[in-house]
């Protein structure tokens, strides 16, 4: 298979050179006096001066030993909002310095103001500096989001376009994602919002996953207790739905003496496609017992009813409800004994969102409905970038279609990546549509190895 990494480590290019800054004598006398009269936090005189002589006086950029001095990245730096704004008024649009700027600014603090200004007035929050050539180190602002536990920030930068999927290349060459960064950094709550806005698992994370998590619960981790990194982990396998195959070889790469029993109990059941933590809140023991309430279908489990009732909106368009001695649900075994056929498309095993049936020529008739059953709140998961998915149009692949785990795959081909039926909410899209051997149109509504894989060789 081909390396997910590899796949998602060309970096996001479309960052333009606008970093060149002036010698100190290049700048004019008034930008001059501003820079300094910033150094020393005189901000009246920098209002009254840019009153008089006009806002190009708060322009001036240049470069300062190892970093650079402006109005503004001294402004960000003490968290002068109103200098901040009138300096991004007058036309500020140095990159270096808007970038320098919101890296301050949020070192300092946890508000999200002059990040928000930045972003408004041109900031790309997915700025690489190492990339101009500028800085030695990456500089990600989501990492540094996440270095600071900030998430209101992280969220402001998602919002205005960064890249979750964006991967870092440190200076000595390696590659990193903002998930492996955010989990060694130990911050749980944004590993769960990068994971929930799009963050999609490579193997480096899941190799990262189980070495930062095992070497957390031996007490040798920095910055992860053995809590903390248990709730990672769930979290990782609940929402990322790393493939199982990359999963299954990392698990096995770790001696039986490094590994948990807690880790290894969350990776057996994400193997077996069984439910591992409550779907709501990812509790691993429900609160009356130690073991997890699970839903008649068997596909989704709660640590208790109230987390149920909050799921149930969303999980009754799928809930199958108990299954028979064949593992069907009653549903299943109506719609067999009507059309004569086998076991129809249906959600069975945790994770198996059904496959739909795509509208349009080919497809099967009774079309539209069972697409409906696409898991919810992975809209904008897939942002429309082809290096984001796992196959390639013409790729052969296997679709679960069936309700058993072994025999409810069918052959098919990759035939265009990022589908969507009319009828779909906007902004929803499916990954792929598949055309079956048998010559159904069909298409996976996730890109997981649950409902599409690679045939096995
Ligand atoms: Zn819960
Ligand atoms: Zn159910």
């Amino acid at each position: 298979m081909e390396s997910q990494s590899a796949a998602q480590s060309s970096h996001n290019s479309s960052e333009t050179t606008n970093v060149a800054v002036s010698s100190w004598d290049d700048l004019t006398d008034g930008q001059q006096l501003c820079i300094d009269w910033a150094r020393v936090q005189d901000w009246d005189r920098i209002k009254g001066y840019a009153k008089e002589h006009g806002p190009e006086v708060l322009l001036g950029v240049h470069s300062d030993k190892n970093s650079v001095a402006s109005v503004l990245t001294e402004a960000s730096h003490h968290q002068n909002v109103e200098v901040v704004k009138l300096t991004l008024e007058a036309g500020f649009d140095n990159k270096e310095a808007m970038n320098l700027a919101a890296n301050i600014s949020m070192r300092n603090s946890d508000n999200s103001t002059i990040l928000r200004l930045l972003l408004e007035h041109g900031l790309d929050p997915n700025m690489d500096l190492r990339f101009e050539g500028v800085e030695k180190d990456f500089c990600n602002l989501l990492i540094s989001a996440a270095y600071e536990g900030h998430i209101d920030q992280a969220i402001t930068l998602l919002d205005h376009g960064a890249n979750v999927n964006k991967i870092v290349v440190a200076s000595n060459g390696d590659v990193a994602s903002q998930l492996t960064f955010t989990m060694s950094y130990g911050a749980h709550d944004l590993f769960r919002l990068y994971l929930t806005r799009g963050a999609i698992p490579t193997t480096s994370d899941v190799f990262h996953a189980f070495n930062n998590c095992l070497g957390a619960c031996k007490g040798l981790h920095p910055k992860l207790s053995r809590d903390v990194a248990i709730k990672m982990f769930t979290t990782f396998l609940h929402l990322g739905k790393p493939d199982s195959d990359v999963v299954q070889d990392q698990f096995n790469l770790h001696p039986p003496s490094r590994r948990d029993p807690t880790i290894a109990n969350i990776t057996k059941h994400y193997l077996q496609g069984r439910p591992f933590c409550c779907f709501v809140c990812e509790a691993l023991t429900a609160k009356e017992r130690d073991k997890l309430l699970m839903c008649p279908c068997r596909t989704v489990a709660y640590c208790s009813r109230e987390c149920q009732l909050k799921h149930w909106k969303e999980h009754k368009v799928l809930c199958t409800g108990p299954l028979n001695e064949r593992g069907e649900s009653e549903a299943m075994v109506k719609k067999r004994s009507k059309t004569g056929k086998g076991a129809a498309a249906g959600g069975v095993n945790v994770g198996a969102a059904d496959v739909g049936v795509a509208e349009g020529a080919g497809a099967t008739g009774k079309n539209g409905k069972k697409g409906k059953k696409g898991k919810k709140g992975k809209k904008g998961k897939y942002y429309l970038d082809p290096e984001s998915l796992r196959f390639r149009v013409g790729d052969k692949v296997q679709c679960r279609i069936g309700s058993d785990p072994a025999t409810g795959w069918v052959n098919g081909t990759v035939m265009q990546l990022f589908y969507r039926e009319n009828n779909w909410p906007p902004g929803q899209v499916a990954p792929y549509k598949i055309a079956l051997e048998d010559g159904t149109d069909i298409y996976a509504p996730e890109d997981i190895p649950e409902v599409i894989r690679k045939p096995p060789s």
